[in-house]
């Protein structure tokens, strides 16, 4: 895919690549949401992580693990988002991984309150997401 900016790896190289093989490669977000936001890019082309095929998620890990910790211990943010998008969020359908560091208290992020600011699922909730599950498993 030509217009494809993540099949583009000569036009990502010239903008920062920190990591390359065969399968992937990782490099600076072009328009990082926060200093130190890299990108873990599959060299094909899939349009999310549920169109990649399981072993190249597996080679990809031991990757993102990697430049994880080296982000953790270059930038010594408070927190890393480990993120992949699929469907809406996505805006370059081209599987790709979010890491993401923190650098301040949770409320960096205004979507997501912390655990204790949440409701807690009821009981019913629970058992009928249970069902939906355990129905959805048996009749794939
Ligand atoms: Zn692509």
């Amino acid at each position: 895919m030509d217009e494809c900016i993540f099949c583009n790896i000569k036009k990502i190289a010239e903008q920062g690549i920190l990591y390359e093989d065969k399968q992937c490669y990782v490099a600076l977000n072009q328009y990082p949401v926060r200093r130190g936001h890299l990108l873990v890019v599959s060299k094909r082309h899939y349009k999310d992580m549920t169109d990649a095929p399981s072993k190249l998620l597996s080679h990809m890990a031991p990757i993102i693990k990697r430049f994880t910790l080296e982000v953790n211990n270059i930038f010594k943010p408070k927190s890393i988002k480990v993120i992949t998008n699929i469907g809406d969020e996505e805006e370059i359908l081209h599987f790709h991984v979010h890491i993401l560091p923190l650098y301040e208290e949770r409320a960096a992020d205004p979507h997501i309150k912390g655990y204790k600011m949440r409701k807690k699922i009821s009981e019913g909730e629970k058992g009928e997401l249970l069902k939906k599950f355990k129905k959805y498993e048996k009749n794939k």
